[in-house]
């Protein structure tokens, strides 16, 4: 009798201390918290394209004029017109644009396509900047050399995101759960932030590989324009929005 209780509670220790030893899981109310913290998160279904902080021809050699103009003028504009539209139903009134992230499948598809659409472009022009030969720095650095060995290794693995994504879709390093940097890649205009992503996060660089984001200057060769977006990355607000995103998380 004595010996069975002494392996029941062996048992109960071990369950225990397994337990506490697990990542705990992040649902939608663990993330609605901590996007509820960052700055974006004032952004809502009726949120206006926020001018380009550059002029179309900034990003050049990396990315052309033409280029910038159309995905702008265009395409982004087109994704926020399509979102203020699809968002115009009382059940969208008191709801941030975060908020209908975390619970994207109960609305039409139209709002996470042109959600999507427009906040992961919002981010983009936010994270690029004509080049300066910035590199990252910081925490920041600490943090990739910690998850990926180092900065040469990152971009390697970003890149192959960005090359091997099937189709249209974008490339991501994002903060998960943990604190910790992973890159990831999602289909169409689906991002970390989305309920329906398989790696979940709070986004802190990113790149369209949509072909219209290439595709005059580079037509077939997704793999150039990865290459050069290098030289284009503004370390200076990725690592803000690193440090946002670990705030964000305590
Ligand atoms: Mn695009």
């Amino acid at each position: 009798m004595k010996k069975r209780l002494v392996s029941i509670l062996v048992v109960v220790l071990f369950a225990t201390f397994s337990f506490a030893g697990k990542p705990f899981p992040a649902d939608n109310a663990f993330w609605n918290k901590a996007f509820a913290k960052l700055a974006d998160s004032q952004l809502t279904g009726q949120s206006k394209q926020l001018p380009l902080p550059y002029a179309y021809n900034a990003l050049e050699p990396s990315v052309d004029a033409k280029t910038m103009e159309i995905h702008y003028s265009k395409h982004h504009a087109a994704y926020t017109k399509n979102m203020n539209d699809a968002t115009t139903g009382p059940e969208f009134a008191s709801k941030t644009l975060f908020q209908l992230f975390t619970e994207i499948e109960k609305y039409p598809v139209l709002v996470k396509n042109n959600g999507g659409g427009f906040y992961n472009h919002l981010l983009f022009w936010m994270l690029m900047a004509p080049a300066s030969g910035q590199e990252p720095t910081g925490e920041l650095l600490k943090a990739i050399n910690e998850s990926f060995g180092s900065v040469d290794k990152f971009k390697e693995t970003f890149s192959n995101a960005g090359k091997k994504q099937f189709g249209s879709g974008w490339a991501w390093l994002s903060v998960n759960e943990n604190g910790k940097l992973v890159v990831s890649s999602t289909p169409n205009q689906d991002n970390p932030l989305m309920s329906t992503t398989e790696v979940r996060g709070i986004p802190v660089l990113t790149l369209d590989v949509w072909e219209h984001a290439y595709y005059l200057q580079y037509q077939n060769r997704r793999p150039e324009y990865v290459d050069a977006f290098w030289k284009i990355v503004n370390w200076k607000e990725v690592s803000r929005r690193y440090d946002e995103a670990l705030k964000a998380l305590k």
